[in-house]
């Protein structure tokens, strides 16, 4: 299943991935393997394979990666499921409002949406993930 969207420990991508969260915490947990959809499909069946009952895999899900703390977006034992290429930004056409991918962080919307004069309250910190924020934020 998604075979070429799967990374393992020692492959290049895969240490760039976990060396990549904000906190050191979250970063010395070292994920069985990372899978990295590439929409919302992808998502979807990475999800319901991970939930197999069979499988008894536990799995994470990371945006931004930048809760401070250990096992909120990594996972030792299991499956991490990098949304990091759900990053699309599109702006409606009436300009009322913009459409943003979980993976994608609050640095890059600001860019997109300045030269249109608009903005949007999103987080301080430039590279915080928009789906971790959105859904708690601190
Ligand atoms: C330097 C810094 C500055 C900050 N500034 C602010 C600020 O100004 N305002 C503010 O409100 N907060 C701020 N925060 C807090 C930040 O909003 C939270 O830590 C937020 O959870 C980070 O989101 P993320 O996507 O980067 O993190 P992640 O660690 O990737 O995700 C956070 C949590 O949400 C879950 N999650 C993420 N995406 C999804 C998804 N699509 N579906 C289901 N679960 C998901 C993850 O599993 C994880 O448990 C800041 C944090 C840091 C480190």
């Amino acid at each position: 299943v998604l075979p070429k969207l799967v990374t393992y420990p020692t492959s290049p991508a895969y240490n760039s991935f976990v060396s990549s969260y904000w906190s050191q915490l979250e970063a010395r947990i070292t994920p069985d393997c990372v899978v990295s959809p590439a929409n919302a499909h992808d998502v979807s069946v990475a999800i319901k394979t991970l939930t197999q009952p069979y499988l008894g895999c536990k799995f994470a899900v990371r945006s931004g990666g930048h809760t401070p703390f250990a096992g909120s977006a990594n996972i030792g034992s299991g499956a991490t499921v990098n949304l990091g290429n759900l990053n699309q930004i599109s702006l409606s056409s009436d300009k009322k409002s913009v459409t943003v991918g979980s993976g994608q962080n609050w640095g890059k919307v600001y860019s997109f949406l300045k030269p249109y004069g608009l903005a949007v309250a999103g987080v301080r910190a430039a590279s915080v993930g928009v789906g971790g924020s959105t859904l708690g934020g601190a």
